[in-house]
């Protein structure tokens, strides 16, 4: 379906919850945290019944993500029931990895078609100071078992901080130096524990690549549905990619509408706009009159974000990415 900009919406990233094994400094904070109380997260045939009814206004791509979407129990059983529905063509997965691997055999059967991995250090270290856990040799394990299990798509994800990782610029990328995948550089957004983190913009990051591997050859081919701007590098057998949500604005182009897991349609990334699907579906609301909802919900979507500039009397986003899902 279009919204009231003239925009095709057939992108649902899906929230399966809001825990995680990690944490993540710039995306929720080590102690502390509000998690959704259980009866509250949505059910596994609550969320099949309300992607079957997105599905009926045009979404044709659903991405699993959380919290870290590999924590949800029975997740492989969520992850078929969705690649099962008719009209849903392509199942994505966002992860840290840590869990990925012994499970990616399992995936790639049910039907993802990809995965995008988010790993923002080579380090140890680094990802101990980053993550706060130990866990690094079974994230970076994740990304080969991918490879190694013949997903269509793997991407890796790097979140870069000055100071923290901002050196690791061309390490990282030099993974798609080595295998046929696509690292994208991602800008750091002023959301929840990430306000506390300058952006490295992406002309620095692109600078750094360009002195350690030479010129780029831009990159048109269609690499996914989302808003990265893809370069090709010599030698590279895979791409990198740069998003950057907060200094060059790409919402015009935007696709996609994100449900939590706790059934709340939330319409941008940076915008606390929405509404509760989870009510209505417990109280009975029959297919006709949800479907009726999510129409009028998704033609309401915002124009823009508001990261730089909020309009006087707008309450900014107050959820953690954790929560929302990236
Ligand atoms: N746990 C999974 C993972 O890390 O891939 C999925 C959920 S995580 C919230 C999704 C993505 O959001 C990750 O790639 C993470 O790096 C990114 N993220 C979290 N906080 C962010 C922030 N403030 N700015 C930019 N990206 C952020
Ligand atoms: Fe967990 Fe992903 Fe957030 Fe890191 S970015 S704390 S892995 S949800």
């Amino acid at each position: 379906m279009t919204d009231s900009h003239n925009r095709t919406i057939d992108y649902l990233r899906l929230s399966v919850t809001d825990r995680c094994n990690l944490r993540c400094i710039y995306c929720m904070p080590e102690k502390g945290v509000q998690w959704v109380p259980h009866g509250d997260i949505l059910r596994f045939e609550e969320i099949v019944h309300l992607v079957r009814l997105f599905s009926d206004l045009g979404i044709r791509r659903v991405r699993l993500t959380g919290g870290e979407p590999l924590v949800r129990e029975g997740i492989l059983d969520l992850t078929a029931a969705l690649c099962a529905l008719p009209d849903i063509n392509e199942i994505y997965l966002t992860t840290n990895g840590v869990r990925f691997a012994p499970m990616a055999n399992q995936f790639r059967q049910a039907g993802v078609q990809g995965v995008n991995f988010s790993l923002d250090t080579l380090r140890p270290d680094t990802f101990r100071r980053i993550t706060r856990t130990d866990q690094f040799a079974a994230a970076r394990a994740g990304i080969d078992k991918a490879l190694e299990a013949g997903f269509p798509s793997v991407k890796v994800n790097c979140v870069l901080m000055r100071g923290v990782n901002d050196g690791e610029a061309a390490a990282l990328a030099a993974l798609a130096k080595d295998a046929p995948l696509e690292v994208r550089f991602i800008e750091m957004m002023p959301i929840g524990c990430g306000k506390g983190y300058a952006p490295v913009p992406m002309e620095t990051v692109y600078a750094a690549l360009v002195k350690a591997f030479g010129e780029p050859h831009a990159f048109t081919a269609p690499l996914g549905s989302g808003p990265a701007v893809y370069v090709s590098f010599p030698a590279f057998q895979g791409h990198v990619g740069f998003i950057s949500a907060v200094t060059h604005e790409f919402c015009t182009r935007c696709n996609r509408v994100r449900l939590t897991a706790e059934g709340y349609l939330k319409l941008c990334l940076h915008d606390p706009a929405g509404v509760d699907l989870r009510a209505p579906l417990r109280a009975g609301m029959d297919d006709a009159a949800l479907t009726a909802l999510l129409r009028r919900a998704i033609e309401q979507k915002p124009a823009h974000h508001h990261f730089t500039s909020r309009p006087a009397g707008k309450a900014g986003e107050a959820r953690t990415m954790n929560a929302i899902g990236g």
